[in-house]
């Protein structure tokens, strides 16, 4: 015996496998993301959560070493290293963001 249900859109036949209707394209029910896609989708969003609090607590360090006790020079090394650090920490967010992300559609719930 075939597990068949009826569309709840156009009432036609559908197997209880189905992810959509096959007449009208009416979706049964949705696709599960894998064991590994959840991982990956939660390990996104800690990476980018991360991120931001390393960025910040960076960026707060930097103003710190920029604040009134600091020589002229300190400044200067500061804001230098802060850029060159910035950007480095940047530069891991959308390398990772984009090594994520791809894994992520990878693992992607499939019909
Ligand atoms: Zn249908």
């Amino acid at each position: 015996m075939t597990a068949i249900t009826a569309c709840p859109s156009c009432d036609g036949n559908v197997s209880l496998k189905a992810f959509d209707c096959p007449s009208c394209g009416h979706p049964l029910r949705k696709p599960k993301r894998g064991f590994f896609g959840k991982i990956f989708k939660w390990l996104l969003i800690l990476f980018n959560v991360l991120m931001v609090i390393w960025l910040f607590s960076y960026l707060g360090q930097i103003g710190e070493m920029m604040d009134g006790t600091a020589s002229e020079a300190e400044k200067a090394g500061a804001a230098i290293g802060g850029s060159i650090g910035t950007g480095f920490i940047l530069t891991v967010w959308v390398i990772g963001d984009i090594i994520l992300g791809l894994v992520t559609l990878l693992t992607r719930p499939s019909k």
